[in-house]
């Protein structure tokens, strides 16, 4: 692989820092010395001890920006969003980056060349894509997530063993198609399929222990396997992965029935493999939702981008325990009657009631905040002085 450009230079890097401060807050990091909690008169705001940016979130974000400044002048493109976050994405474009579709074939890729700089995201790209790019000789900046790297090292070498990968994730999410295209392995032998909900699970696990109608199989499973996948042979020693941004708990159930029917098959589980590959920083934000549910709030919200998949597993959590919002930033909250939130199952953004408590100003409404690996501190602070502005609080 060719190496890619190292754009985090030491007289770049203060520059990038001091532009990037503005997704800082300071009210968040005194919230955080005040124990995450925030009490105002009729307000009390709790936030999760872990959310926000995560490391691998904020390293893509200074590739981007340092890329400006060493490629100034140049024609700088993006492939598909550095980050799922509308805020982050919007200041990048008004920088002047230019976009490329992510997609595993790189079509529409032909008219780059030497002169033009092209950054990977966070969620990385496919063998292919990358080959091509390094094939057309542009000057690569790579900001993929170690984390995800990791991803695609395990199911590397589960195609080298022979092993189908099983990888749990959203086939349409960029991260997942990445790694399903290193799961292929160096020859392009290597086996996948991917998994996303219980329904899943529960017709892959079926099928190893009793086989079946394959159409059916293959017909349920479209667009989420290799070419010519054969269910009846390439199921005979599975490995899991993950998309590193999934609900812990359901990777760990699908992992249990997966390994259950293989024993049960093979009367043992040798021909299972497991790694969890969820990234920490999932985990511990999804932990620190765990926790702050517990104290029990009135309400809670959960801020970033829609099509970021470790918020949406957040809001997810969140939703089966307490009443929760889905919001983008401030801009979500005209009043104290409803919220503009998003509903996962109509997939928009909509006008959403509050409860009552929000606006009795005779109460006191105790809210709970948390936001993805990809949600900047600055949009959390905004929602934040929105909803004290309309309960009649100031924030020094
Ligand atoms: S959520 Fe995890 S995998 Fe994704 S960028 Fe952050 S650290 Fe990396």
């Amino acid at each position: 692989m060719a190496k890619s450009i190292n754009v985090r230079l030491p007289d770049v890097l203060p520059k990038v820092r001091a532009e990037v401060k503005k997704y800082q807050s300071d009210l968040i990091e005194r919230i955080r010395t005040n124990g995450n909690w925030l009490t105002l008169p009729g307000l009390e705001i709790r936030l999760a001890s872990a959310f926000g940016f995560c490391d691998g979130v904020q390293r893509a974000i200074e590739i981007a920006y340092a890329a400006c400044h060493v490629f100034k002048g140049k024609r700088i493109w993006l492939i598909g969003e550095i980050i799922h976050n509308p805020d982050v994405n919007a200041s990048l474009d008004s920088m002047g980056l230019l976009h490329l579709p992510w997609n595993i074939d790189g079509e529409g890729y032909d008219h780059l060349g030497p002169d033009d700089a092209v950054i990977i995201p966070a969620f990385g790209v496919s063998v292919k894509l990358r080959h091509m790019l390094e094939k057309r000789g542009v000057q690569l900046i790579d900001s993929t997530c170690g984390n995800v790297i990791k991803v695609w090292q395990r199911v590397r070498s589960y195609a080298q063993r022979g092993i189908t990968s099983i990888i749990h994730g959203k086939a349409r999410h960029e991260e997942s198609m990445a790694t399903a295209s290193h799961s292929r392995g160096e020859d392009q032998s290597g086996r996948f399929l991917i998994i996303y909900s219980p329904l899943d699970a529960q017709i892959l696990a079926d099928y190893i222990v009793r086989g079946g109608d394959k159409s059916a199989f293959l017909a349920h499973f479209e667009g989420c396997h290799s070419p010519g996948f054969d269910p009846d042979t390439d199921l005979r020693e599975i490995g899991m992965a993950n998309q590193t941004t999934m609900l812990k708990e359901e990777t760990a159930l699908f992992q249990h029935m997966l390994r259950q029917a293989v024993r049960q098959r093979d009367g043992h589980d040798g021909h299972f493999h497991a790694f969890d590959t969820i990234c920490g920083a999932t985990q511990d934000r999804q932990q620190a939702l765990l926790d702050l549910l517990d104290t029990a709030p009135d309400s809670m919200f959960i801020i970033g981008g829609y099509n970021s998949s470790n918020t949406s597993h957040l809001a997810q959590i969140s939703a089966k325990r307490l009443p929760t919002y889905f919001v983008r930033d401030s801009d979500c909250f005209p009043d104290l009657n409803y919220v503009m939130a998003y509903n996962a199952e109509s997939r928009r953004e909509e006008r959403t009631p509050l409860p009552t408590i929000a606006a009795n100003l005779q109460s006191t409404w105790r809210i709970g905040i948390t936001a993805g690996a990809s949600c900047p501190a600055n949009i959390i602070e905004g929602v934040i002085r929105r909803v004290a502005e309309l309960r009649g609080c100031v924030i020094a």
